[in-house]
């Protein structure tokens, strides 16, 4: 099994990450000198795969286990199901120190991390991801957020889990677009920070969608350690944390301008690219190196381009963009890269400058 820290002074925390995992989460749990009642939030798709192996695990380590299951799906991520969710807690006598264990993709965790740190003022929270972009990215950093209306995240709070586990067993099961999906981030994560890792990618993205775990688990491993320090630096996302944004202001916008029929990897994907054209043309970056990014993310699986164009208004799509969260007295603070492994922030991109890349050569 392989440990990664996430360094936040007392609120610091574990990343564990392996194969067959599940079952031993009851008993560390245990000896971290949690006791009592813990409740499963998870969804209609990962419990009959999951939930019983955690469940076993924590009863034998002497926890009285509740499971509470939600529907799968980003629709589930708002206030209502949070309501329903405060209210089964209610019912189960949940008290402070009962532990939520948010055990699904990245929907649940941000759902159950949301209840876990309102109810009460706030409960402990493990999350215990099974989707490779909660994995990477969504289970630890301690965003948690509901979207409100077609808002996405626009209401939330930073909080921390006490413990991650991340069974690569459970990628198994995982739909090929979900594999693909968390796949956008770890490109991410490749191009902001790590040029090796990039390289590794190139040569193994075959693999990894072929669900070869060893391979996973290694991606798993490697975006544990770029992320947890980047969170530890900046927790509340001030400063080095906006890296992490990178390809994420036009995917935002491409997402939310498909009414999140793309998906976020997807978007992110486009976005990524974009980013990289404009790196380009700012002479930072060699055709060569944009060419391999464009290789890497299509064997992840995820586009490189807008989509259907009759659907993708450039104005509209620019105008979101300019209204993006990262946006600050009117500057767009665009995330570029100088080289593979080395990104900045600009606040010379504009929304024109976006449009001129994105829509090259194509009528809107
Ligand atoms: P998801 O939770 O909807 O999971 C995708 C699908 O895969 C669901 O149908 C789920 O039931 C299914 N699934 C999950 N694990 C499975 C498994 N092992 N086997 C079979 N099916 C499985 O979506 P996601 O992509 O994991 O997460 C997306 C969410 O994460 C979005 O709401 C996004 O806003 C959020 N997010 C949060 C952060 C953060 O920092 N908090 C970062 C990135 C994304």
């Amino acid at each position: 099994m392989i440990k990664v820290r996430v360094e936040l002074r007392e609120n610091s925390y574990e990343i564990r990450i392996g194969q067959g995992l599940l079952p031993h989460v009851g008993l560390w749990l245990k000896k971290k000198g949690f006791s009592g009642k813990t409740v499963i939030i998870t969804d209609s798709n990962v419990r009959p795969l999951y939930a019983a192996a955690l469940e076993r695990g924590l009863a034998d380590a002497g926890f009285k286990v509740t499971v509470f299951e939600i529907p799968a799906g980003e629709e589930q991520k708002t206030l209502t199901t949070a309501g329903q969710l405060y209210q089964l807690l209610a019912e189960a006598f949940a008290e402070r120190t009962t532990l939520i264990i948010a055990l699904g993709g990245g929907v649940v965790g941000d759902l159950a991390g949301f209840v876990a740190a309102t109810y009460m003022r706030g409960v402990p929270l493990v999350q215990v991801p099974t989707s490779l972009l909660a994995m990477v990215d969504s289970s630890f950093g301690g965003k948690t957020a509901i979207d409100y209306g077609s808002l996405k995240n626009m209401v939330g709070a930073f909080y921390q889990p006490k413990l991650v586990v991340a069974d690569v067993d459970t990628l198994k099961t995982l739909p090929k677009i979900e594999l693909a999906n968390g796949m956008g981030e770890v490109i991410k994560h490749a191009v902001i920070r790590d040029k090796g890792f990039f390289n590794f990618l190139r040569k193994n993205m075959a693999g990894a969608m072929a669900y070869d775990t060893k391979t996973l688990k290694k991606i798993v491993e490697k975006n544990a350690r770029i992320k947890a320090p980047v969170v530890a630096t900046d927790e509340k996302e001030s400063g080095l944390r906006t890296l992490l944004n990178y390809g994420h202001t036009v995917g935002h916008a491409v997402e939310a301008l498909s009414d999140f029929q793309i998906k976020h990897g997807q978007a992110v994907a486009i976005g990524m690219m974009a980013a990289a054209k404009l790196a380009q043309r700012l002479g930072f970056l060699a055709e060569k190196k944009v060419k391999q990014m464009e290789e890497l993310i299509l064997a992840a699986g995820l586009p490189v381009n807008l989509p259907d164009l009759d659907q993708i208004e450039k104005e509209t799509l620019l105008e979101l963009i300019k209204h993006d969260k990262k946006v600050r007295d009117g500057k767009i603070r665009f995330v570029l890269i100088k080289a593979i492994g080395n990104a900045f922030i600009s606040d010379k991109i504009t929304p024109e400058l976006i449009g001129e890349v994105l829509f090259d050569g194509k009528h809107t």
